[in-house]
């Protein structure tokens, strides 16, 4: 990959590595070669050695996870939903993410664990299955974990956020369509992408899939400074989301981790591609811009922010509370 990428696999870049493991799907990487995309690899895939150094604006915890966790599998940022990690593994790992391959891969034991966690959390509305990529789990563990779940009687919906129809779309099989279906909830997949060239003939098959069976699909995207901070890119992208029956849910600002400068940009970047974005496409291919907010607060529209001082932002919930943000030059 190193050599078709024409980029050094250095000292640098082998300690980079050490932070999130390598993985280059053999199929992704021809189909962005194909669509001239090799350059996108690079910057979402390929380790770069500042990912060593000092990062002033980074976090250790940048979502403010730590403060939300009801056990370590589970997270509880807002009162109707949770966020289950079933997996630290991915298909690919993305150099951007906080999540991934940081913590030791969960047992069946400890997901049982982490549901019974969930039993008596009556405002629970749903569990969001996440990780690392649910999907780089079998297909015996993920049909153990929806029957577990369908038995906390509350839930209405599960949710499965994935790169598995864009790293490795055969991955979706029918034999997991039918899991999908047949589970005890409607369960939402949420596909994560980054780029127009993502979405190619196999992702469209998996997404075929998945839409032919009746499967609730949405999309989400991080806005990656370098990667798809541009207007035309991100119109593209939408439009090819929408045009096969995915809403666009959400466009993430970047979450500050550490290591990861060279992917931030401003909020007021973000919003002024998110204005004219709105008068290009049509509503339901607009997503909601959104920052997830480091005191483990949870996702809000990034126009509920106000000012509060250079580089300073700060939103106020009900009830009062106010979170700040330390937005970036
Ligand atoms: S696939 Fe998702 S969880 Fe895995 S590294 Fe990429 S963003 Fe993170």
């Amino acid at each position: 990959v190193a050599q078709k990428l024409r980029v050094p696999f250095d000292a640098g870049v082998r300690a980079a590595a050490r932070r999130l493991p390598l993985r280059f799907p053999r199929t992704y990487v021809e189909e962005l070669a194909r669509a001239g995309a090799l350059e996108h690899l690079r910057r979402i895939g390929w380790p770069a050695a500042e990912e060593n150094g000092a990062d002033p604006d980074g976090l250790a915890d940048p979502v403010g996870e730590r403060t939300v966790a009801l056990d370590p599998l589970v997270l509880r940022k807002h009162p109707d939903r949770a966020i289950l990690l079933v997996t630290t593994r991915c298909h690919f790992y993305c150099r951007f993410c906080f999540r991934a391959g940081e913590r030791p891969e969960p047992t069946p034991a400890d997901l049982s664990r982490a549901i019974e966690r969930l039993r008596d959390e009556p405002d629970l509305r749903e569990v969001i299955l996440s990780g690392g990529d649910p999907l780089a789990l079998d297909d015996g563990r993920i049909g153990a974990l929806l029957a577990e779940l369908g038995t906390l009687g509350q839930l209405e919906t599960l949710r499965l956020h994935t790169r598995a129809p864009v790293h490795d779309p055969e991955r979706v099989t029918g034999e997991l369509v039918r899991l999908l279906v047949e589970a005890p909830r409607p369960v939402w997949v949420v596909v994560h992408v980054t780029h127009p060239a993502e979405l190619g003939e196999r992702f469209d098959g998996a997404i075929h899939r998945l839409r032919r069976a009746g499967v609730p699909l949405a999309a989400q995207a991080v806005l990656l400074a370098g990667v798809n901070d541009d207007l035309d890119l991100l119109e593209a992208l939408m439009r090819g989301l929408y045009r096969r029956g995915i809403a666009p849910a959400y466009l993430h600002h970047p979450d500050r981790v550490a290591g990861t400068a060279r992917f931030r940009l401003p909020l007021a970047r973000g919003r002024d591609l998110v204005r004219v974005l709105r008068g290009r496409l049509p509503g339901p291919a607009v997503p909601a811009y959104v920052v997830d907010l480091p005191d483990g607060s949870g996702k809000v529209p990034v126009d509920w922010l106000e000012p509060a001082g250079p580089r300073r932002w700060q939103v106020r919930h009900p009830g009062g509370r106010i979170s700040v943000y330390e937005d970036v030059e």
